[in-house]
């Protein structure tokens, strides 16, 4: 875990990186709420959670009036109910029984959710994510759900360490996220394309990325049992 320095000369380093081109979303999985905090009293303005149980744990600690709380993880069904009323945006909407509940608790809490489509974009069967090809009809269907609105694309690239190999993941994913603008269903937009993490933010912003997703980078080193999902 960086200092509250390291903490701060990396988000300079990398608000200076983007330049504007892309938002800066700080992943704080194990992160703790002053850290947090912190981060936001530097600047960040997007805070991304993975875990319910950690959404749950950190909620009310967290400064929400300066940042936005996005949940970025693999979500259960059934832990949709737990998170509806925390959080601004879900990015990791993947299949029809997860949207469906998303619509209902939304419903119930007569809320709007905006949430991104998360596209498996190397093909992993380990991975979640919807196929690329079924990308397009699948955010026409959540276009019908009043309680949910379609806002871009999420993914998450193979990790290959390989900036050309990931970049080719991001022109894919870019031409996916262009074609379904094309279409022009109403109630989708395709305003965001959240790609690029630590390892290779600088490529997915030359490649097409609105949103980057930076944990290690600004935050240093998790342990290790946090680092081997996905
Ligand atoms: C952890 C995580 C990130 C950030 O990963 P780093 O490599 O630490 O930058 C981004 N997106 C998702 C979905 C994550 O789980």
């Amino acid at each position: 875990m960086n200092t509250r320095e390291e903490i701060k000369t990396a988000i300079d380093r990398i608000t200076r990186e983007l330049g504007g081109r892309a938002r800066l979303l700080a992943a704080v999985k194990t992160v703790p709420p002053e850290y947090i905090n912190y981060a936001i009293d530097c600047g960040v303005t997007l805070i991304g959670e993975n875990r319910v149980q950690e959404v749950l744990e950190k909620y009310g600690k967290i400064d929400r009036t300066r940042a936005q709380l996005h949940f970025i993880g693999a979500l259960q069904t059934n832990k949709v109910k737990y998170i509806i009323d925390k959080v601004d945006m879900i990015q990791s909407v993947d299949r029809a029984t997860l949207a469906l509940e998303i619509e209902k608790q939304a419903a119930k809490h007569d809320i709007v959710m905006p949430v991104l489509v998360e596209v498996n974009i190397g093909g992993e069967e380990s991975k979640s994510g919807i196929r690329p090809e079924d990308a397009p009809g699948f955010c026409a269907f959540l276009a019908t759900l009043p309680h949910i609105r379609v806002s871009g694309l999420m993914a998450v690239p193979p990790k290959s360490g390989d900036q050309e190999k990931n970049a080719e993941y991001f022109r894919e994913m870019r031409k996916i996220f262009i074609d379904i603008s094309a279409l022009k269903v109403h109630n989708v937009y395709m305003e965001i394309l959240s790609l690029g993490m630590s390892g290779d933010y600088p490529t997915a912003v030359e490649n097409g990325s609105t949103m980057v997703r930076i944990g290690s980078a600004i935050f240093g080193a998790r342990p290790k049992a946090a680092t081997e999902e996905k």
